[in-house]
This record gives structure tokens, C-alpha cells and sequence, in this order.
């Protein structure tokens, strides 16, 4: 299918942390599967001071069915995108591509008792759609989302997660990491060496087996590659569809 740009205009664009946005807004989107990303594309001054037009994907937050459309990132420094979304206001536009893509969705994970969903940082976006579907709810026995930051003041989306506890307090855990701060709650570490060691299965009370489990990975190449090479020593691959596997994965950077 071809791209076709078409215009969304901000409802709001929430600051949650210096460098972290929730940015909510109106567009008419094609019907997507949770846990695919849009590409957003903003006009903002090149480094020869003239107006060009960049454009970056982002995992969509809202899931399908929703009115309003929702992206979370953090801005890096110099980059086009995350500083011109971050600069919107409500009422400002900008363009994002149509379909949405990606698949990183629960049509393309097997069955699997347990449903384990790591991110580190914003990487916890298409979970959060995901979640949101009543699908998700009704594959897997147990789902662990577990959000790696590195300060406890970007464990953003609190709410929405505390309310998949409320519903579903038996089948939903969360565990969160923090790396650069003792948080109370929290583990401290990287996931991959939190899985090495066990502490990320015994804070869950359950264990990453190749016989029940499915591991979703979703953010920095740092946490997919370093994850696939713990969970490799376990018996677990990657998941492709010619070849069944364990783990699943989106790389943002
Ligand atoms: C499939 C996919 C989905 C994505 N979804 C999201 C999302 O939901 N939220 C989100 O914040 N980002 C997401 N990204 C990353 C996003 O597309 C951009 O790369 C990021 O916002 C930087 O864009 P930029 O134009 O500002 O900087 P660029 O000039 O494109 O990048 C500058 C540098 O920043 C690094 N970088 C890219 N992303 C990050 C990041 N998040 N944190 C730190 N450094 C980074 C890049 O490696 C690059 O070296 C996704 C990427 C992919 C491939």
C-alpha cells in the first residue's frame, strides 16, 4: 500500500518529564493493530537554517478503537523529530503516514502461557496499546510488563498501568527497574543482567521457561541484543514465522 500523508492536529501535548512527551492528538487513521507505530513527520529548520521536512516512526499508545491518537517519546539532543513534536501545541498540525505499520502485534506472537512484555524507556508505548485489546487478555495466562528506566521519575504512565492491575489483579504484574537510583519497589539493574541473575523471576514469582513462555523486547539495541543473548543460553530464539521461536522484538535505536 502506499504512503499517503495526511494532517493531525494536537489535542494536547503533555509534558511529563524534562525530556518525556505524551503527545495526544486527532487524525483520521486507517484501521491499525495494536502495538504498530505512525510515522510523524514535522517542518522544522535544517542545519542550513531552511525549512525541510523530517519524519520518524512512533509506536501508537492508544489502542485501535480510541478516539483520540497518542505517541510518548523523549526528545535527544539535536534531533529534528522528537524537538519539533515536543514544540507542538494544541491546534498546531503535523503529518503522519498512512496505513500504520509494524509487526510488532499480537497476531504475530504464538501461544504461550506466559506473556512477558521488557522495555526500557519509551519502548513501553506498543505495550500499553496492546493491553488496552481484549485479545491480549485472553491468550496468555500471565502477562509481566516490566519497564526499565533509568530514574524513577520516568515511570511514566502509572495510572493507566495501576488500572490493567485493578482488572485483571490475578492474570497482570508489574515490575519496574530503575538503573541509576534505589527506588523503593523498584529492581536496580539493566533486564538483561536482572534476567541472568533470576531477580527479574523472582520478583514475579514465575520463571522464563522455552516451555511457556513468549518474551516481547521493545526499545535500545542495548536490551535487545544483550536479552537475546541471556535468553539464548535458555534454549530461546527469535520468533519468526518459519521458524517458531520465543522471543519477539522492535528496535526504536
Ligand atoms: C519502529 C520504531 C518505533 C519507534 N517508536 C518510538 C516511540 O514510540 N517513542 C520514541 O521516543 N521513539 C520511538 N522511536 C525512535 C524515533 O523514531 C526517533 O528515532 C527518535 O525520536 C529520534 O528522532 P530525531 O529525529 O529527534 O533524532 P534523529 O536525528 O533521528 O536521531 C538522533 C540520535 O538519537 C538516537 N535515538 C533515537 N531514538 C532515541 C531515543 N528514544 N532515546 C535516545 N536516543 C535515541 C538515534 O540513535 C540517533 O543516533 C521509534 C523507532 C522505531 C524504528
Amino acid at each position: 500500500m502506499a504512503t499517503n500523508w495526511v494532517e493531525a492536529t494536537v489535542i494536547e501535548n503533555r509534558q511529563l518529564t524534562d525530556r518525556h512527551y505524551a503527545l495526544i492528538f486527532e487524525t483520521q487513521l486507517l484501521p491499525f493493530q495494536a502495538g504498530q507505530f505512525v510515522k510523524a513527520q514535522i517542518e522544522v529548520k535544517n542545519d542550513e537554517g531552511e525549512l525541510e521536512k523530517f519524519a520518524n516512526p512512533y509506536s501508537l499508545i492508544n489502542a485501535p478503537e480510541e478516539k483520540h491518537s497518542e505517541i510518548y517519546f523523549n526528545t535527544v539532543p539535536d534531533g529534528k523529530v522528537s524537538n519539533g513534536l515536543a514544540a507542538l501545541k494544541a491546534g498546531d498540525t503535523f503529518d503522519v503516514a498512512q496505513p500504520c505499520i509494524g509487526f510488532f502485534v499480537l497476531a504475530q506472537i504464538p501461544d504461550a502461557k506466559h506473556l512477558w512484555m521488557l522495555s526500557t524507556g519509551t519502548g513501553i508505548g506498543p505495550y500499553l496499546s496492546i493491553l488496552k485489546t481484549a485479545e491480549a487478555w485472553e491468550r496468555f495466562e500471565k502477562i509481566i510488563l516490566v519497564h526499565a528506566v533509568p530514574v524513577a521519575d520516568e515511570l511514566n504512565y502509572s495510572e493507566l498501568i495501576e488500572q490493567f492491575a485493578k482488572e485483571h489483579p490475578d492474570q497482570f504484574q508489574f515490575i519496574s527497574i530503575v538503573s541509576r537510583e534505589d527506588h523503593v519497589d523498584s529492581l536496580k539493574g539493566r533486564i538483561p543482567a536482572l534476567i541472568e541473575s533470576g531477580e527479574l523471576e523472582a520478583k514475579a514469582g514465575l520463571k522464563i521457561s522455552a516451555d511457556d513462555s513468549h518474551i516481547m523486547l521493545c526499545g535500545n539495541s542495548g536490551l535487545l541484543e544483550d536479552s537475546k543473548a541471556v535468553l539464548k543460553k535458555r534454549g530461546m530464539d527469535r520468533h519468526l514465522n518459519r521458524k517458531p521461536g520465543h522471543i519477539s522484538s522492535e528496535k526504536y535505536f
